[in-house]
């Protein structure tokens, strides 16, 4: 893993090396694949050297890169080791996918009706997910597993051809939080399609739990940043972070940079990220719970909020299927919003969080 030291001018992510890579399962060679270009770029940005430590590990299907300043480098590394061990943790257990078994895997194959007891955490992140379902009509819901798995852009092989019209309309039945009941050992599902996916607020829950573990080793200013979704706390030397959004068509150019200090997060869902193209069409993988077919309105949905990234990161899947009209929604709980609509347009709250620097375009 490379150790740099860091970026003292900006600090921009690399997550557009990503363009396919699924999200909780991928082989080594895989691995590698994606790793190695990472690499070469974190050195290349590396260059510039200051008084960061920065580690990258891959977990979660993308690159984690941790980003520590102000702090010897010895506490960083233990520091960052303890973090990425949590966010692993994490991975398997919320992951629907690979051959290890877990409670929510055992909750997708149970019988309708058997109630199945899910560990603390997945049952209090079930319980935020409903809550999100509920506030953004259902946009961003959890029982999605069905319909994921189907379409399989998180499957070690890309998919080629988007599935049957029966297959969705068979698999929709379970996308409805209706379908869940709650019992006092634990949880129940009524219908065998509805399966839980956690897929698009994990990686916040992640990152939240990274940022706790850094700030038990003592550390006050870092980034965890999850391929695309980030949270940065404290500051960097005294100045505020420079992150960098990237253009969701453009590669390697961003919509501008934000300037970060304090607790904050930045969690974006791009069309990007996973997608095949058929017959002249690009199919992505957020996919509008309605139709049960990708969600066509953005290419891009990024949810600013102070700390909680897990909150953030079930937003920015809800804003994205939402498209411009999810703003009002999402600023009544507190967030901002910055959204790249399917023909390019630019929708922005206004951003009173944190300041938003617009790259010419
Ligand atoms: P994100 O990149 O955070 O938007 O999460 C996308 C992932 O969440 C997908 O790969 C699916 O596993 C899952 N997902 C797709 N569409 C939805 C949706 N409308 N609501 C909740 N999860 C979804
Ligand atoms: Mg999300």
């Amino acid at each position: 893993m490379p150790l740099c030291v860091g970026v003292r001018v900006s600090w921009l992510r690399f997550e557009f090396i990503f363009l396919v890579a699924p999200s909780f399962s991928m082989n080594s060679v895989s691995r590698l694949f994606f790793l190695l270009p990472a690499c070469m770029l974190l050195l290349a940005a590396c260059s510039n050297q200051s008084q960061d430590v920065r580690e990258s590990r891959f977990i979660m299907g993308t690159l984690v890169q941790f980003t520590i300043s102000g702090v010897e480098e010895g506490m960083a590394l233990e520091a960052i080791r303890a973090a990425a061990a949590e966010m692993q943790r994490i991975e398997d257990v919320f992951t629907i996918y690979g051959t290890q078994a877990n409670a929510v895997k055992a909750f997708n194959a149970s019988v309708p009706g058997e109630v199945v007891a899910l560990p603390g955490e997945v049952d209090s992140l079930l319980k935020t997910s409903i809550e999100v379902a509920q506030q953004s009509g259902d946009a961003f819901t959890p029982v999605i597993g069905s319909l994921s798995i189907l379409w399989g852009f998180s499957l070690p092989e890309v998919p080629v051809a988007p599935p049957s019209e029966l297959d969705i309309v068979t698999a929709l039945i379970g996308v409805d939080t209706q379908m869940l009941v709650h019992e006092s050992k634990g949880w129940k599902r009524l219908n065998s399609q509805t399966q839980l996916d956690f897929g698009a607020i994990a990686k916040g829950y992640a990152i939240d739990r990274g940022i706790a573990v850094l700030r038990e080793h003592g550390i006050g200013n870092a980034i965890v940043d999850a391929g695309g979704d980030l949270r940065a706390i404290g500051d960097h030397a005294g100045k505020p972070w420079r992150i960098g959004l990237r253009h969701p068509r453009k590669e390697g150019a961003t919509l501008g940079w934000f300037e970060a200090s304090g607790d904050i997060s930045i969690v974006t869902s791009g069309d990007y990220e996973r997608f095949f193209l058929y017959q002249g069409k690009r199919y992505q993988h957020i996919l509008d719970p309605q139709s049960g077919m990708p969600a066509e309105r953005s290419s891009s949905a990024t949810v600013i909020s102070v700390a909680n990234a897990t909150i953030a990161d079930a937003w920015s899947t809800a804003l994205f299927v939402s498209g411009a009209e999810g703003l009002p929604l999402l600023e009544s709980r507190g967030m901002q919003g910055l959204l790249v609509d399917a023909d390019g347009q630019m929708h922005a709250s206004k951003l009173t969080i944190l300041p938003f620097h617009p790259s010419a375009q």
